[in-house]
């Protein structure tokens, strides 16, 4: 029986991939973030690594970011030198680093540069949140983050707790227990634990999507004191793109994220985010086009407010076809309705 995996690593096969430096990062910028309840700037730091061990066997159904990854393995050097070539504009109070993988993979960001990032952060910021799948988060690996003093967050795409969704759906080769014990770990040296969930991954209908959403929210609360919620959109060289092309795949309404952060505020002590990105494009996140712009603003506000109000006084036509969207879809084997 052919599996996703196959699937993917057959996509991914095609793909024309673009041969960067090893010596500069995939991206470098500055933004907000909420810190104690407060909103303040940060940094992100994306760098490039030899890419995601998981997306090499295939990976998950809607990610692209292994085609940023450097072709030959970065060494420490290598590593070390993307960071000194942004070192200087960090300024943000919140630093965040991504690999596109997983930074506490010692394949993709060997110790040493680890190490060397971490003692240079310390000085630099008040948090820093590194992002890493379930697995690379050790009693080890915690120790020896935590000695630079810094105060540390994990964050785990987690996606969903539902584990047959993120099996059959996303590919996710993980379960909810991994992410829970993870966060124990985290939590035994001080390390709080941010969770990314994915609206809308593929073969779901919108109704299904946006009550998977609701029910992992509330279940990764307990462990998660910041659950950022990630509305999928459509990357290239991907299950979901070659869905999407087929119209098979529509990206989440707005109007679903703002139903479901309705339902879940109060419920949970975790701070609720999302980050529309994308918005108002046909690859990602929208309504109607014409209300998307009005809406990604009030949850960006809502992200760094924690304020149920930002939703006061969002309308548009579009809302009828949301509601029918939602009642018909399942009519339809999860195929859109509108696009
Ligand atoms: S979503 Fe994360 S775990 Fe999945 S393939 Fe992409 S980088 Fe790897
Ligand atoms: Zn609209």
């Amino acid at each position: 029986m052919t599996q996703l995996s196959d699937v993917m690593q057959d996509i991914r096969k095609r793909q024309r991939i673009k041969p960067y430096p090893p010596t500069e990062p995939v991206g470098f910028w500055t933004g907000e973030d909420l810190l104690d309840g407060k909103a303040v700037k940060s940094n992100t730091i994306i760098f490039r690594t030899k890419g995601c061990y998981w997306a090499q066997k295939g990976g998950c159904t809607m990610c692209g970011y292994t085609y940023d990854a450097a072709i030959t393995p970065p060494t420490v050097e290598d590593i070390l030198a993307q960071y000194r070539s942004v070192e200087e504009r960090i300024d943000g109070s919140v630093v965040k680093l991504f690999t596109s993988g997983s930074f506490f993979d010692k394949s993709e960001v060997p110790e040493k540069a680890r190490d060397e990032i971490l003692s240079g952060l310390s000085k630099k910021a008040s948090k820093v949140i590194i992002e890493t799948r379930p697995e690379f988060v050790t009693d080890k690996a915690m120790e020896d983050a935590k000695k630079h003093g810094v105060r540390l967050e994990v964050a785990i795409g987690l996606e969903t707790s539902n584990d047959k969704v993120r099996i059959d759906c996303i590919n996710k080769n993980f379960l909810f227990k991994d992410f829970v014990k993870a966060s124990e770990t985290a939590a035994k040296y001080g390390i709080t634990t941010k969770a990314y969930l994915l609206l809308k991954p593929p073969f779901l209908t919108e109704k299904d999507a946006m009550e998977d959403m609701i029910k992992s929210v509330l279940d990764a609360a307990p462990y998660a004191g910041t659950i950022s919620i990630n509305l999928c959109n459509v990357q290239r060289g991907t299950i979901v793109d070659e869905l999407f092309r087929k119209n098979a795949y529509r990206p989440p309404w707005l109007w679903t994220i703002v139903e479901i952060i309705k339902r879940v505020h109060g419920k949970t002590n975790s701070v609720i985010m999302s980050d529309p990105l994308a918005a108002g494009q046909a690859r990602g996140p929208h309504n109607c086009h014409v209300c998307d712009y009005e809406f990604a603003d009030a949850i960006r506000k809502y992200s760094m407010t924690q304020d149920i109000r930002s939703f006061d006084g969002l309308k548009c036509d579009c809302r009828l076809l949301w509601e029918k969207t939602l009642e018909l879809e399942g009519w339809t084997f999860g195929s859109p309705l509108i696009y």
